[in-house]
């Protein structure tokens, strides 16, 4: 039993660095989920950047054609009031004209505030292509190491696995199956030590008795409490 008790112990240690590296295994793509996430994030705020600033050119244009519609107007009137023979179509027409100023210096300053629009967007733009290139670099230079570390990471996790595989196959099937539930069932933690006598899995108290056939190291000893196989730390 002995032996036995040795394996276990080596068995668990092995499966300690195994659940350590499931870990990473599962953590590593998140890594590398969040940098493409950034990527993405950083492309779509450069492309929207530049949408609005298309935008803003196009709605520029336009007020620009309607000062020139306007002035266009204003030049037509103004020819036509050589020919007015009455005061009442010349006051009319005058104050077309009027109308007609007063609505393109309106145009003018919806157009200077576009243009200060446009200038702040410019800025935003420059901001968001530097992300982006932060993001690309971070990208180019981990995904591939990172793609890399999670293959390692796992042929690591089948050659720990086949380790362990060859050591359970020294035992008897029952110790085997037991030690493979309580893995599964008991946080891949399935041998613990007796822990100044407590049980290092559960913390339960353990009985005198139990204490006594822990350090003796003839039988396979059970936690009352948690199931957990357990024995001496020092256990030779
Ligand atoms: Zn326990």
């Amino acid at each position: 039993m002995r032996e036995n008790l040795r394996i276990l112990v080596e068995m668990q240690k092995i499966d300690d660095v195994i659940g350590e590296k499931n870990k990473l295994v599962e953590e590593l793509p998140k890594k590398l989920n969040s940098m493409i996430g950034n990527q993405k994030n950083a492309t779509e705020l450069v492309d929207e950047t530049k949408e609005k600033i298309n935008e803003c050119k196009s709605t520029q244009k336009l007020k620009d054609l309607d000062i020139q519609n306007n002035h266009g107007k204003m030049n037509k009137y103004k020819n036509q009031l050589l020919d007015i023979k009455t005061n009442r179509e010349y006051k009319a027409l005058n104050s077309e004209i009027t109308h007609l100023e007063n609505k393109n210096s309106t145009i003018d300053d919806e157009i200077l505030e576009l243009m200060e629009t446009e200038a702040d967007l410019q800025n935003q733009l420059a901001a968001a292509i530097k992300k982006l290139q932060l993001a690309d670099d971070d990208l180019r230079l981990n995904e591939e190491k990172l793609k890399k570390e999670i293959e390692d990471v796992k042929i690591e996790i089948k050659t720990l696995r086949n380790n362990r595989n060859e050591m359970a196959k020294k035992l008897p099937i029952q110790i085997v199956k037991r030690y493979a539930v309580l893995l599964k069932n008991k946080n891949r933690r399935a041998v613990v030590f007796n822990e100044n006598n407590v049980c290092g899995g559960c913390g339960y108290k353990l009985r005198p008795q139990i204490i006594l056939e822990i350090k003796e190291g003839g039988k396979l000893l059970f936690c009352e409490n948690c199931g957990r196989i357990i024995t001496h730390k020092n256990f030779e």
